[in-house]
């Protein structure tokens, strides 16, 4: 799914190519070359800088508790 949104950091338009649902993924601005987080939500997407997400929409963080409560 495609979704138009705004670059954190340069705040030029961007067009992101999602994979669908609702996980957070990382995307490459085109204009600055910066990655970045963004997540679909109900009404729109959320667009984070990646030291600004939260745990619950990092890639990174979401991959981490998974590992984690396997060792449980
Ligand atoms: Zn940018």
């Amino acid at each position: 799914m495609r979704h138009e949104i705004l670059c954190p950091y340069c705040h030029e338009n961007q067009t992101v190519v999602h994979p669908g649902g609702y996980a957070p993924i990382h995307a490459e601005c085109m204009s600055c070359g910066k990655l970045f987080i963004m997540e679909p939500e109900r009404h729109g997407v959320a667009v984070y800088k990646v030291e600004d997400a939260p745990c619950c929409s990092d890639p990174d963080c979401l991959e981490t508790e998974l590992s984690a409560s396997e060792n449980d």
